[in-house]
């Protein structure tokens, strides 16, 4: 929130200052500069510069070379409005060594008025072969004696603009902030003792440095934020959002969850009835969530686990602890296919047991609907499976002592919150499950507020997936090669993509592809599903494929997470260039779960860029979920992996999650120096970076 009062006081601080209060920004003004997430005096000195010009020296007009950008200074001798093709207003500029043409392809009094005939004249701009030998096209203009003195000792910065906001306005509105701040000491919230030693540079210069670099600055350095200014700047930035993180965790820890004591039946009931024995890592975290519930603080927990790594039975084993301590349990998945897979596993391993589960999702209407609630409502049923309906308001929990969110990436902060808010006074155990494992360094700063556990291994007996990458031209191979595949009992994913954002045209592409398919292959039964069916088709389409009465299912990217057919061991994407590693990874997730060899053939479409092909060989050379992460992030950034763009997590404004790795080891340790030594400063920097925070913590 920026305040606007009407008297700006020395202590009002920067964030809080409204940029309607420095200099002259009216409504019209402040509205543009809100497009551009500028509304304090912070804001406006948080928004760095895209590139920098070098405009600390006057160039002769003689000596300007074709495609030079350059600062030219001289006379107007002659201006005139041209009648070409198309009306321009053409002036003649002369220094003492030669002289030049200024184009505009507009008119204005005020334009006639500046460079009439004698005027003195300064211009800034790229001097491009013209009709009239060198010209300048709509050059930036000033009187010799309106030059800011920085333009002549400084680079001159170039900002992300908007429409109808010109250059020299938004270097104007940084130059009065930047004034305002040498008038007036930033309170260095953060000691400068707690910054690496080659950081520990007050907060004023840093910004005043990256805004206005004296001429010889390696501005490359800037640019890519490598330098000690941006990294200080950074640095900050990424402590605030630990801290607020941490302040989130208090806060829930300091609610009360219903303590859940180790389970002394349940979970060896569901031991007992499995073909087989968890693996070592699923032991280990069992045991670490195990120890968590049995506390009345609440749990807040992530597991980190490969596709196929047996995250589902780890969260049954979780869920059984809480029911045999009498509470109930919620289990968010965020797609309906999903989900039903986990009702699916769920009935199989607890209905034995005589646990009601009531199934909620946003098509589960009517009676059906009201049944669930009821049940809930009552205590009947233990345990809901679900989407995101599981948190809708009118679904009321009977004693909701944990809730379990799989693939927390694709969830908001918020919906996470809202399902927390269910408990009615007290709250749940929080687990949440991933299947995008990401570096530990990462982890650390994403998910501050969270426990991480990682299991580490695959259950034993899994064959490698062979990838291999082709071009779309190789399609009728690839279509024989299946017939013989399918021919000898074996079954296979066929997978559409279809970026283009509606789910309609997704849908028809796998329609098309099935359809083509069907007639390529008369001798298979050809299966199709995607996300327009109904559940229930839906349902009976993936049961006949458990079954194997389907050879060939073709599908969109719905699939993606969690489906499990153990016979299926061939899968062909369709343009994987189009999808991220992470992604790619989860849909091959989908073979390699039986015994037989397994293929995934990556059909993509030429010409391939660049980064595309590098991705695919990265899909080609590793099945390690890591290692995927790790390049994935390599080739696209934080944003794009962890979803980050959905979770809300970590909209930095100058730090970078993937350029400031090697910074988050000492981030981490400095915010824990800060919440001991100066607590009382927490607010202050959470509230200085992070305008979203306290609405986080609040929701
Ligand atoms: P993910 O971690 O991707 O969610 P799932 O929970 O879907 O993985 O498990 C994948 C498959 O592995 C399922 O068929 C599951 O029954 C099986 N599975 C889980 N744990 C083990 C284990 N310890 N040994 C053998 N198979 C297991
Ligand atoms: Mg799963």
């Amino acid at each position: 929130m920026v305040v606007a009062t009407s008297k700006q006081t020395s202590s009002t601080p920067l964030h809080r200052l409204a940029i309607t209060q420095v200099g002259r920004v009216g409504p019209g003004l402040a509205e543009k500069l809100a497009k551009l997430n500028i509304e304090s005096v912070q804001d406006a000195l948080l928004h760095l510069p895209l590139r920098y010009q070098d405009r600390t020296r006057i160039q002769s007009i003689g000596q300007l070379q074709p495609f030079q950008d350059a600062v030219i200074q001289g006379e107007v001798i002659n201006a005139q409005v041209m009648m070409g093709r198309k009306r321009s207003f053409l002036v003649r500029l002369r220094d003492t060594s030669g002289t030049i043409g200024l184009r505009f392809y507009f008119v204005s009094q005020a334009l006639k008025q500046f460079f009439e005939k004698g005027a003195e004249v300064r211009v800034f701009g790229e001097a491009r072969p013209g009709s009239s030998g060198l010209e300048m096209y709509h050059p930036e203009y000033q009187r010799p004696d309106q030059v800011q003195a920085t333009e002549e000792s400084c680079l001159t910065p170039i900002y992300p603009a908007t429409d109808g906001l010109s250059q020299q306005r938004l270097r104007q509105i940084v130059g009065q902030c930047l004034s305002y701040l040498k008038q007036q000491s930033v309170t260095p919230l953060l000691r400068e003792s707690y910054l690496p030693p080659t950081l520990q540079i007050p907060l004023n210069q840093a910004l005043a440095f990256v805004h206005q670099p004296p001429p010889g600055t390696d501005t490359h350095a800037l640019l890519e934020g490598l330098h000690p200014a941006i990294q200080r700047l950074a640095f900050e930035e990424l402590v605030a959002h630990q801290l607020s993180l941490k302040k989130l965790r208090d806060q829930t820890q300091a609610q009360v969850a219903p303590a859940c004591p180790a389970s002394q039946k349940l979970q060896a009931d569901l031991i007992n009835q499995l073909s087989f024995t968890l693996t070592g890592a699923q032991q280990k975290v069992c045991s670490e969530i195990a120890a968590d519930m049995q506390h009345t603080q609440p749990m807040l927990r992530l597991v980190q686990g490969d596709v196929g790594s047996g995250k589902t039975l780890v969260a049954a084993m979780a869920a059984l602890q809480c029911i045999e301590a009498g509470y109930q349990v919620a289990l968010m998945a965020p797609t309906e296919i999903l989900a039903e897979q986990h009702y699916h596993s769920f009935l199989n391993w607890l209905n034995p047991m005589g646990i009601d589960i009531a199934w909620l999702s946003g098509k589960v209407k009517g009676k059906a609907r009201a049944q669930a609630l009821d049940a809930l409502a009552s205590g009947q049923a233990r345990i809901a499976i679900g989407t995101h309906a599981l948190f809708q308001d009118d679904v009321v929990y009977q004693e909701l002592g944990l809730t379990i969110i799989d693939e927390q990436h694709r969830f908001g902060v918020h919906q996470r919150l809202a399902l927390r808010e269910k408990g009615r006074g007290r709250f749940p155990h929080q687990l949440i499950m991933t299947a995008t494992p990401i570096p530990r360094t990462l982890a650390m700063s994403a998910y501050a507020d969270l426990d991480c556990s990682v299991i580490d291994e695959l259950p034993p007996g899994r064959k490698p997936i062979q990838t291999l990458v082709m071009p779309s031209g190789r399609r009728d191979d690839v279509i024989e090669r299946l017939r013989d595949h399918c021919a000898t009992g074996q079954q296979a994913y066929w997978v559409c993509t279809l970026i283009e954002e509606s789910e309609n045209l997704q849908c028809q592409a796998a329609e098309d592809c099935a359809q083509l398919l069907t007639e390529a292959l008369p001798d298979l039964n050809v299966g199709l599903v995607h996300g327009r069916l109904k559940p229930q088709e839906k349902a009976e389409v993936m049961a006949a494929f458990k079954a194997g009465l389907i050879h060939l299912l073709v599908a969109t990217t719905v699939i993606e997470v969690g489906v499990d057919v153990p016979n299926a061991n061939i899968m062909i994407i369709e343009n994987p260039e189009r999808l991220g590693l992470a992604q790619l990874h989860q849909l091959r997730g989908r073979v390699g779960r039986g015994t037989a060899a397994s293929y995934c053939l990556l059909l993509y479409q030429n010409p391939l860029s660049r980064q595309g092909r590098a991705r695919l060989e990265v899909m080609r050379e590793t099945q390690d979920g890591f290692m995927i992460a790790e390049k994935d992030l390599e080739i696209r950034g934080p944003g794009e992996v962890m979803g980050t763009r959905q979770t809300g997590l970590a909209q930095f404004r100058i730090a970078d999650l993937l350029r400031d790795q090697p910074l988050l080891e000492q981030v981490a340790q400095v915010s824990d120096q800060v919440r001991s030594q100066d607590p009382e400063r927490i607010d202050a920097i959470v509230d200085r970076w992070l305008r979203q925070a306290e609405r986080f913590a609040q929701a």
